[in-house]
């Protein structure tokens, strides 16, 4: 892949030459050559679009699978039928004496 490469032809059809002066030029047009940049603004405005959206997936995908490997202390719906349970419990003891 080159490294360098014109921005007004046709990427298929380009093919580099050295002018006099030594600078890259393009083959076809004749203008200068810009050198390619490792990654683009576009790439990087496109990851972090495409993050955005799959990210918070990804952490509901694991909070799901962390709560069904142990599942929170706090369970209300227990906590209230034990509550139940235990005044049960005194009510039988204090009608018992
Ligand atoms: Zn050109």
């Amino acid at each position: 892949m080159n490294n360098y490469y014109c921005p007004y032809c046709n990427p298929k059809y380009q093919f580099q030459k050295k002018s006099t002066s030594g600078e890259l030029i393009c083959g076809s047009c004749g203008d200068p050559l810009i050198k390619r940049q490792f990654i683009k603004i576009n790439q990087i405005i496109a990851i972090v679009a495409s993050l955005s959206l799959v990210l918070p997936l990804i952490y509901t995908f694991i909070i799901l699978i962390k709560n069904q490997v142990n599942p929170p202390r706090r369970n209300y719906q227990a906590y209230t039928n034990s509550i139940e349970k235990i005044s049960k419990l005194k009510n039988l003891s204090t009608s018992t004496k």
